[in-house]
């Protein structure tokens, strides 16, 4: 728990979040502003800023996150869908708590703006 994280916040519940899945390693709920009709954000409940600061000992952690996306993918009835991890402000990071958007439900255009 990182103290004014918002995504620490959504894990500990002291924000409200509609999740969609939850587990011992994460949560997953829906994205305040979507980008498209299913806009999920999965999240780890440790503190992690972001992926670049990850480290080795979070590996096992970051395999079952791979793992939990998935599952939700699954459930969530998504054939196509693309998963997102921003990492630093250039690329669009707002939320300093490693999350993967997972979105779908339209046609995503590549490349990513
Ligand atoms: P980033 O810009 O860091 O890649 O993604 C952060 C995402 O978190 C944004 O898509 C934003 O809409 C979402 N977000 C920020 N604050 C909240 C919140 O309090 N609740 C929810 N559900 N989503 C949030
Ligand atoms: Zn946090």
């Amino acid at each position: 728990m990182s103290e004014n994280c918002i995504f620490c916040k959504i894990v500990s519940g002291q924000v409200k979040s509609q999740n969609v899945h939850e587990d011992d390693d994460c949560v997953a709920f829906k994205d305040l502003n979507p980008q498209a009709p299913t806009h999920l954000l999965v999240v780890p409940k440790k503190h992690i800023p972001s992926l670049a600061a990850a480290v080795s000992g979070d590996e096992a952690l970051l395999g079952r996150l791979q793992g939990a996306i998935r599952a939700i993918a699954k459930s969530q009835k998504l054939d196509s869908y693309r998963v997102v991890t921003n990492i630093g402000r250039m690329a669009g990071q707002s939320v300093d708590h490693l999350h993967y958007h997972v979105l779908g439900g339209r046609r995503l255009g590549w490349p990513p703006g």
